[in-house]
Order: structure tokens, then C-alpha cells, then sequence
């Protein structure tokens, strides 16, 4: 189901279904594999086995749904519809993945970046291309740099290895200043959390990515708003 696009395999396996059964390992039926009505017709269990299936599923199916219908009324067939389709993927992906495991995954952020980068080049060119390239490299540097001096101030992982490539993929889609922008509006967006958990001691490790992608969304959606805003400050 809806898993294996956005890369859910692995360590999901005994937690959300991927598109074969994890409990008895048969493979499902193409029709098995339908969004959301799927779940209905197999009536939330494995049809070979009756293992229950998460109702997280249909319910990210739905979420998803909404919001690539939203970007499409909003932005018709452009450039923008198509990353908002990307970020919208990332942003269920990484929900799920880093507050239930503390894990962004490689694979869904690489394919990810080499496709922002050749829409970057079919829509832009070769110069937006290259400069889409450079600010990617350069806020991966500026992460590790910030990642190092936390790792030594707080004598612990201070920054994940995944938030920081993430954060590379920020630059590589909006370039500087904007991915700069995302970063401190998820951070911001993080406080609460963090706050909660060092309060109620519930969680020593503190899930960033999803701060992060939610931050890097509001960003791209209201980019005028925030390029108008950079440039009456500065
Ligand atoms: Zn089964």
C-alpha cells in the first residue's frame, strides 16, 4: 500500500504494512493495493493470514489525498504542484518515521534531492541548477558545523545525521536564505515539543525531522509572504 512509495520497508515492517505481508510474507494483489479502499475491502486484516493492519494507512492515504488535491487546485500543473506532491510525501514519511523510530530515511531523501535537482534543471536551467547544488552543499557544511559544536557543548548527539541531510535537501530546494528561514521556523515549531518532553522526562531524544519538514512546507506555501519579509529586514 501506501508504504512502498513512500519507502516504508525495513524496520516498519512489524509496525506498518508494506506492500507484501510481513506476518505470513505473501505479496498482495493489485487490487489488495488500492489507497484507501483497499483497507475497506480487506476489511483491515491480511487477507492470507488475517493480521491486522494499521489504520494509520488508510488514514495517511486520506491526509495525503487532501493535500494533492490542495496543490493542484492551488498551484494547477506547475513546477510547484509537483514539489508540493514531494514534500507532501516527505512530510507523512518523515511523521511516521522519525517520532515513531528516530529515523529519517536515505533512500526517499536521495531519490527526493536528484529529483528536485533535475526539475531544477528542466524548469530553470543550468545556472538555477548549479546554484540549487551549492546552497544544498553549503547548508550541509553550515549543519555540521552547528551539529559538531552541539555534539561537543552537550557531550551527546546534539543534531541526528538524518536532520542534517535533510536539511541539505532545504538548500538544494530554496537556496539559502529560505532553507535558513525553515530551519529556525522548525526549530521554533520544535520548542513546545521539547519543552514537553524535558518536563515530563517522557523522551530523551527529540524527533527534529518532523518539526523540520512542517517548517520547510509553511515555507514553500507562503514564499512571497517570506521573501517580502527577508527583504524589509535586510
Ligand atoms: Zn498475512
Amino acid at each position: 500500500m501506501i508504504s512502498s512509495i513512500y519507502g516504508i520497508k525495513g524496520v516498519y515492517k512489524t509496525k506498518v504494512k508494506a506492500s507484501y505481508c510481513d506476518n505470513c510474507n505473501s505479496s498482495y494483489e493489485w487490487y489488495e493495493l488500492i489507497p484507501i479502499v483497499s483497507y475497506f475491502i480487506l476489511r483491515g486484516k491480511c487477507s492470507h493470514c488475517n493480521q491486522k493492519l494499521s489504520p494509520l494507512l488508510p488514514l495517511l492515504e486520506i491526509v495525503s489525498g487532501i493535500l494533492f488535491a490542495i496543490s493542484y487546485i492551488i498551484y494547477g500543473f506547475s513546477y510547484e504542484m509537483i514539489i508540493m506532491i514531494i514534500l507532501t510525501i516527505m512530510l507523512v514519511n518523515i511523521f511516521v518515521s522519525d517520532f515513531k523510530y528516530f529515523i529519517i530515511f536515505d533512500k526517499p531523501l536521495i531519490i527526493f534531492s536528484f529529483l528536485v535537482l533535475i526539475l531544477k534543471f528542466i524548469f530553470f536551467g543550468f545556472q538555477t541548477f548549479l546554484i540549487s547544488v551549492c546552497s544544498g552543499i553549503l547548508i550541509f557544511l553550515l549543519m555540521m558545523i552547528i551539529k559538531y559544536i552541539g555534539d561537543s557543548v552537550f557531550k551527546d548527539e546534539s543534531l541526528g545525521g538524518g536532520d542534517v541531510k535533510l536539511a541539505m535537501f532545504f538548500g538544494l530546494l530554496l537556496g539559502l536564505r529560505l532553507s535558513i528561514v525553515s530551519l529556525v521556523l522548525g526549530s521554533f515549531l520544535a520548542f513546545p515539543y521539547a519543552i514537553y518532553s524535558v518536563l515530563t522526562g517522557k523522551e530523551k531524544e527529540i524527533p527534529f525531522g518532523p518539526f523540520l519538514i512542517s517548517g520547510l512546507y509553511i515555507v514553500f506555501i507562503f514564499m512571497d509572504v517570506v521573501n517580502n519579509f527577508i527583504s524589509i529586514i535586510f
